[in-house]
């Protein structure tokens, strides 16, 4: 039986989130890749013990995780049944709808329909009675705001989630939506964008809206899905995110474009006497709107790795201009 470590507090920081009452491990775990039905159950079980272990309470998830679409949430819940009861009030367990989850009309986009039944199907594979963070994964062109955000308000009212959050949503649609959310009152509280050193839109578009707002940012890829890593600095190692038929979000053509870049960085971290990853995460966390940054892992040793990344969070001006200069490049 799993007992959790009695030094999970000591290491971990935890940063606010915008001004609510909420405050998230800077690093959280993501589920996307590595939880699905295709992949081990006792490495899944340990990266989440390992995670926990080390102060992560912040575990990301979504509807269509997999693959299959729901196997994430489904294993992430049997974890929880058979293992880590004791702790849920530990955890912040976060869920979302928008992409294609079911066919039909209903299955996806930011409906009433489509949100408050993917809610209840994330619950029941959850296996839990509320969500911690849920959701709306990406802006829904056709359906007014108005729409999800009532959807999304409904969720909090009837205790199926205690704050509501949005992903993907630009400054312009974040600004929008957030004004209806406090006309409702409604706990929305962060927004989760993709930022790493290769996606930056958002220090031009969301952050400054967030700043105003003082609402939040979790970033997701904050490692680029795995090239602001030492991984692929020798090519493409078997079984990486890069090799895998699974995982079509990231291909050789990505590592290719990438590579003479990352190795410069690679030396920048070496200097700061860091790994590249820890550099990466490192620098994420410079932004004063990013409460979490989340990463994905397919082993438990990459996140002992990357909790590394807080032993030097701090960037003297010379290195993030050097950093801004191989990154213009
Ligand atoms: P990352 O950018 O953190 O990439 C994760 C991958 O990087 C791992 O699977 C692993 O790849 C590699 N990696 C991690 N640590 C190390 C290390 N120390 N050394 C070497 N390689 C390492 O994250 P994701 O792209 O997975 O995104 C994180 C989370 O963000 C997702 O799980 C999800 O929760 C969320 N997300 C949200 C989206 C949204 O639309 N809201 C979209 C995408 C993600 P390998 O498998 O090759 O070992």
């Amino acid at each position: 039986m799993y007992q959790a470590s009695n030094n999970r507090y000591d290491k971990m920081l935890y940063r606010r989130v915008g001004n609510s009452g909420l405050e998230l491990s800077v690093l959280g775990l993501g589920l996307w890749h590595n939880f699905g039905s295709v992949d081990s159950f006792e490495n899944q079980k340990s990266i989440v013990h390992e995670a926990f272990d080390l102060g992560i309470t912040y575990f990301d998830l979504a509807n269509n995780y997999g693959p299959v679409p729901g196997s994430a949430e489904k294993n992430f819940g049997r974890i929880i049944s058979e293992d880590m009861k004791p702790y849920r009030d530990e955890m912040i367990i976060a869920s979302k709808a928008g992409y294609d989850m079911w066919p039909g009309p209903y299955g996806n986009w930011g409906s009433k329909k489509s949100i408050i039944a993917s809610a209840d199907q994330s619950l029941k594979r959850l296996g839990i009675d509320y969500i911690d963070i849920f959701y709306s994964h990406r802006p829904d062109p056709k359906t007014p705001f108005e729409e999800t955000t009532l959807a999304l308000d409904q969720l909090v009212r009837e205790g199926k989630a205690l704050y509501i959050g949005i992903s993907n949503y630009n400054g312009e649609q974040t600004k929008k939506i957030c004004e209806i959310f406090e006309d409702l009152k409604t706990p929305f509280i962060i927004e989760q964008p993709r930022y790493n050193m290769f996606n930056r839109q958002a220090e031009q578009d969301l952050f400054p809206i967030l700043k105003e707002k003082h609402k939040a940012a979790v970033g997701f890829s904050s490692l680029s899905q795995g090239l602001l890593t030492e991984k692929y600095l020798n090519g493409i190692p078997k079984n990486s995110r890069a090799d895998k038929a699974s995982s079509p979000f990231l291909q050789e053509k990505q590592v290719k474009a990438t590579i003479e870049t990352v190795k410069k960085l690679n030396h920048i971290a070496a200097v700061r006497q860091q790994s590249l990853a820890e550099m990466a995460l490192a620098w994420n966390l410079r932004i004063p709107e990013i409460a979490c940054v989340l990463i994905g892992a397919s082993r438990p040793e990459q996140l002992l790795d990357n909790i590394k990344a807080l032993d030097n969070l701090t960037f003297s001006d010379y290195e993030l201009l050097e950093i801004d200069r191989v990154l213009a490049k």
